[in-house]
């Protein structure tokens, strides 16, 4: 067999180009290479501006202190997150302006103005420091998609104490080990959510976590749902009549920039979840200025972040960055397809949204329902997208585009991570020319790179290990209670100057970023190293495939055989017919090299609970192995479906 090449081949190329829309760029808030030829001319000076658009109650006496792989951002100057988010718009004479429409799922609707979500943060603070919470102290929030969620976490910020939010779909177990590691002392949840019209029980899932969780002194339950509840006496309080004691004031903690504000689990797509720690000051600036000018913000947009906000891209999307940016928002409690599949389409509508933010697993799951549930809706409000989670196949991208955006609305596709804290690599919509599937440009202070196995930058074309060449104000600080996790993981492979981003990327000749996947995921085929993505992608451009997962297993002949778990749009069937085409299809479209060996068609993929494909569980599942950690799945039923699939040997050539 060939020796197996050091980078990672790059098969795909896609040749579509989409410039700004004249408009949209005469009105936009980035209109020229300004901010790029700031930042390389003086990077700290650069963030240093980026900051000033905050309030500080001190100035910072240095911008940047790098001890590889340490860093200080703003050190010296004090600050603190609810003021900037709330405070200073209030006493600027915004207090009138909505911070978040909110609706139920049920379909109950609240409009929540900065002035009112104020008072209730000072109340939620003065209630938790009514129970010993100091700053410092850690506070676990598990709660669904209610105003109460957002409201929890800008209290922690008030008080000092870092908050560590559990997303609401998480088990008990999940939820038990995360309060473990962060021994928290408080926890905030709520006796239940709505999810397609079930009841989650979330106040039961956390007495169940509760069991073996010894840090937790108080427990404090918003009521959402109603009915029964036990309430262990002294350790339990309903949130309305606790806040119903306090005042609508707080003083706001004066923190250092790098005080935590909070801790963050990753989703856990590739492993054991690590717990990410974000400071203020370096955070707060990151969060803000990409959310100003990726999104363009405009004081009358109605800007909608649809991820949940127990994932980072809610921290920092529908919290702490559009707040501090004085923006009006969108909260959605439930399901896309609750009670129809068109549940988005009418938000859009009905509040007039202007952007919106979505993840690819979101827009893939669109696709297979049809245009039909758009195309009910009026979406000319609408006038940028966005994109993350994963990468985008270049027709989801289309799709996108074309049936959401109506062919008006730019669409920025940001890569970044929970411990970027921060976008990192993406489109300015006002400037930058658009190549369906790609990422495009670090944004300006980012500095990033494409690096093969021994360090070298790889040529454009290449394929190779993504990663950042200077620290930037939102980056993650350490791993919670384990810095050493924190210097092998990110600092391991290139020492502690250059973070290891774990996504394998490619440059094209214009130095266009392209995201491949996983590092994890790359399979060895005869001799290539080959991404998941360039072959899901070009089995996504099959216009009967809604999604597709590819994963290797040992083969006698190529070394590694490639096994493909396709879903197809509802109208279209998975005969052996289809697979033949589709095993085509990709030798066409990228070379015969990449052409699937095995097709398997599923109702579904196994998902994390963010909604990524965890290949990982597929590779198991194709290697006939013992299926590794699930208890990040949000569908494990659909990994014993496809077990017995693969069994009776479906789709194999
Ligand atoms: P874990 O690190 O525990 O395995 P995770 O990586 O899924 O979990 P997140 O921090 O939520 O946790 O996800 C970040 C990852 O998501 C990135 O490293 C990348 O793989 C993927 N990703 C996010 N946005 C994009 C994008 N625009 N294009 C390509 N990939 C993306
Ligand atoms: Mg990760």
């Amino acid at each position: 067999m060939a020796e197996v090449e050091q980078n990672i081949a790059a098969l795909l190329s896609e040749e579509r180009v989409f410039e700004p829309p004249a408009d949209f760029a005469a009105g936009a808030i980035v209109r020229d290479r300004s901010p790029y030829e700031r930042a390389e001319a003086d990077l700290e000076g650069f963030w240093a501006e980026q900051a000033e658009r905050l309030t500080w109650f001190r100035k910072w006496d240095a911008v940047m202190d790098w001890d590889p792989p340490w860093v200080k951002w703003f050190e010296g100057g004090t600050l603190n997150a609810s003021y900037n988010c709330l405070d200073r718009h209030v006493e600027a004479g915004g207090g009138d302006k909505i911070a978040y429409y909110w609706e139920g799922e049920p379909g109950e609707r609240r409009a929540i103005t900065y002035g009112e979500l104020l008072d209730e943060v000072c109340r939620c603070a003065n209630a938790l420091k009514s129970l010993g919470v100091e700053r410092g102290d850690r506070v676990a929030i598990y709660l669904g998609m209610i105003p109460e969620l957002p409201i929890a976490m800008l209290a922690c910020a008030r008080i000092g104490a870092p908050h560590s939010v559990v997303f609401g779909g998480f088990s008990a177990e999940s939820l038990r080990d995360r309060i473990i590691d962060a021994e928290a002392k408080v926890l905030v949840t709520q006796d239940g959510g709505y999810r397609r019209g079930s009841e989650v029980p979330l106040k039961a899932n956390a007495d169940e976590a509760l069991k073996e969780c010894p840090s937790i002194e108080h427990v404090v339950t918003v009521r959402r749902s109603g009915g029964e509840h036990p309430f262990t006496p002294g350790r339990d309080h309903w949130y309305h009549e606790l806040i119903a004691e306090q005042p609508p004031e707080c003083e706001p903690q004066e923190m250092d920039a790098e005080d935590i504000l909070y801790l963050l689990y990753t989703s856990g797509t590739t492993g054991s979840p690590k717990g990410i720690v974000h400071t203020t000051g370096g955070y707060l600036t990151g969060v803000a200025a990409t959310h100003r000018m990726i999104f363009d913000i405009h004081d009358d947009d109605i800007f909608w972040c649809s991820a949940d906000i127990g994932w980072v891209t809610g921290h920092s999307y529908i919290v702490y960055g559009p707040l501090a940016n004085h923006t009006t928002g969108v909260i959605y409690e439930g399901a896309p397809d609750w009670p129809d599949r068109d549940r988005l389409w009418e938000i859009v509508e009905r509040y007039k949204v202007t952007i919106l933010y979505t993840a690819p697993t979101a827009i893939r799951a669109f696709m297979r329902w049809g245009t039909e549930y758009p195309e009910k809706h009026e979406l000319s409000s609408l006038r940028l997208l966005g994109t993350v989670g994963e990468p985008i196949n270049p027709e989801a991208w289309i799709w996108y585009w074309k049936f959401i955006g109506r062919k008006r609305c730019p669409v920025v596709d940001t890569w970044w991570q929970t411990e970027t804290g921060m976008i990192l690599i993406t489109p300015l919509p006002g400037i930058t020319r658009l190549k369906p599937g790609s990422a495009t440009f670090p944004f300006p202070g980012v500095h990033a790179e494409v690096l093969d196995d021994q360090g070298n930058p790889v040529p454009p074309g290449g394929g190779g290990y993504l990663v950042l060449t200077h620290p930037w104000p939102a980056m993650l600080r350490t791993i919670w209670g384990d810095p050493d996790r924190y210097v092998t993981t990110y600092f391991g492979k290139y020492g502690p100057n250059i973070y290891l981003a774990g996504d394998g990327a490619k440059r094209d000749e214009d130095g266009y970023f392209w995201l491949l996947g996983r590092i994890d995921d790359v399979m060895n085929v005869a001799g290539h190293r080959l991404s998941t993505y360039e072959i899901e992608s070009a089995l996504v451009d099959n216009s009967k495939v809604a999604e597709a997962a590819v994963v290797s297993r040992p083969d006698e002949l190529v070394g590694e055989a490639i096994v493909a778990f396709v879903t197809l749009k509802s109208s279209y069937e998975g005969t052996d017919g289809v697979a033949a085409e589709l095993r085509e299809h990709v030798a066409n479209k990228i070379g015969k090299i990449a052409r699937p060996h095995g097709i398997i068609f599923t109702t579904d993929l196994p998902k994390t609970r963010s909604g990524k494909i965890m290949r990982r569980l597929l590779r198991d599942v194709a290697r006939g192995r013992p299926l590794g950690d699930v208890t990040t799945l949000a569908n494990a039923e659909i990994v014993e479906q496809i077990h017995e699939m693969v069994d009776s040997g479906t789709g194999e050539e």
